[in-house]
C-alpha cells in the first residue's frame, strides 16, 4: 500500500471487454461501409478482439485511413479499400486484395447500407434501384465470394471451429414496416430471407450466417431523428429501454458473433434495439 498511488493499483486504460479476451485472434475481417457509423464501430471491435481487418468504404478515404490507425492501436493489422458493393467488378477486385493483404477471408460483415427515402408515388426507379443494388445486391455479392472461400479453405481449427462466418446488418425493419421507406424495407425484408437461406445452404460446411438488426443508432444515416430534443423525446416512445443505441453496442455484438462462443448459432437475427421490436406501443397495456 505504502507509496503506490492510483495510477500504479489501476491500469490507465480500461481495455474493452474484447480486447482483454482477444476472441478473434488470428482471424482476417472484411467490414463494408466500416469508414463511418455502425461499420466504424464494428471494424474497431473486431480489430480490439485480435482480428486482421480490411476497412471497405465508397468515399471519404480520411475517415477510413483514421479507421485503419484507430485498429492498429490494438496491435491488429489493418487496411482499406475502396469499393462500391454494388458493383460485381468492384467486389471481386475487393477479395483479390483481400486474399493477397491477408491471405484469406474468416470473417465478412456487410454493414454497407443507405437509404433514399420518398413518400410512395414519389419515389422514383433511381432511388429503389438504388438502395436495392447497395443494401441487397451488395450484401449477395459479398456472401457468394466469401462463401467460395470458406468452403475452398475450409476450417482451421486452431483459428475458429468454423470454417467462416458472416454477418448481415439488417434493421428492425426486416420485420417493422416502414411507411415513406418502402424501399429500404423491402431491401432489409430481404436480407432477412436471403441470410436465412444462405445459412440452411452453406451450414454443413460448418460456415455460420446470421444478422444483426439494430434499431436506433445514433450514426449519420438517421441524425434527424435524434439531433434534437424533440425528436429524442419522440424517439424515445419507441424504445421500452429509453435510450438510443451506440455503434459501440454492435461493434460488441458483431464480436460476439463472429468468434467460436457463438458456434450454435446460425440463421438466426439478434435484434439489437432497446426493445424497439416488443410493440412498444402496448407497454402501458395497449
Ligand atoms: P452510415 O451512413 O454512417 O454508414 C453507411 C456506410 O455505408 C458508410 O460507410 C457508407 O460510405 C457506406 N456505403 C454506402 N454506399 C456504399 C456502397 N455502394 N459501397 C460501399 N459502401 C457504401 O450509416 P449507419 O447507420 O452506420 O448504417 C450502417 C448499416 O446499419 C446500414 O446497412 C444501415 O441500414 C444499418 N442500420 C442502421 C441503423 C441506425 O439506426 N443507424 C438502424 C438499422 C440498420
Amino acid at each position: 500500500m505504502g507509496g503506490s498511488n492510483q495510477s500504479e493499483q489501476f491500469p490507465e486504460v480500461i481495455m474493452p471487454a474484447c480486447e482483454m479476451m482477444k476472441i478473434l485472434k488470428g482471424q482476417k475481417a472484411l467490414v463494408t461501409g466500416a469508414n463511418s457509423g455502425i461499420g466504424r464501430a464494428v471494424a474497431i471491435a473486431l480489430g480490439q478482439a485480435g482480428a486482421d481487418v480490411l476497412v471497405n468504404y465508397f468515399a471519404g478515404d480520411e475517415q477510413a485511413q483514421e479507421v485503419v490507425t484507430e485498429i492498429k492501436k490494438y496491435g491488429s493489422n489493418a487496411d482499406c479499400f475502396k469499393a462500391d458493393v454494388s458493383k460485381e467488378h468492384d467486389i471481386l477486385a475487393m477479395y483479390d486484395y483481400m486474399k493477397k493483404k491477408f491471405g484469406t477471408i474468416d470473417i465478412l460483415v456487410s454493414n454497407a447500407g443507405i437509404q433514399r427515402d420518398a413518400p410512395l408515388e414519389e419515389m422514383t426507379l433511381d432511388q429503389w434501384n438504388q438502395v436495392l443494388a447497395t443494401n441487397l445486391t451488395g450484401q449477395f455479392l459479398c456472401a457468394r465470394e466469401a462463401v467460395k472461400e470458406f468452403k475452398q479453405r475450409g476450417v482451421k481449427k486452431e483459428i475458429s471451429c468454423a470454417a467462416g462466418k458472416i454477418i448481415c446488418m439488417s434493421s428492425v425493419h426486416q420485420m417493422i414496416p416502414w411507411a415513406g421507406h418502402v424501399n429500404y424495407a423491402a431491401s432489409k425484408g430481404g436480407i432477412h430471407l436471403m441470410m436465412m437461406s444462405i445459412a440452411q445452404e452453406v451450414a454443413a460446411h460448418r460456415i455460420r450466417v446470421n444478422s444483426i438488426a439494430p434499431g436506433a443508432i445514433k450514426t449519420h444515416i438517421n441524425t434527424d431523428a435524434w439531433n434534437s430534443p424533440d425528436a429524442y423525446q419522440s424517439l424515445m416512445k419507441l424504445i421500452p429501454y429509453k435510450r438510443i443505441g451506440e455503434p459501440e453496442d454492435i461493434g460488441k455484438c458483431a464480436a460476439w458473433l463472429a468468434s467460436d462462443h457463438a458456434d450454435y448459432i446460425t440463421g438466426a437475427t439478434i435484434y439489437v434495439d432497446g426493445g424497439m421490436t416488443l410493440f412498444p406501443g402496448f407497454e402501458a397495456g395497449g
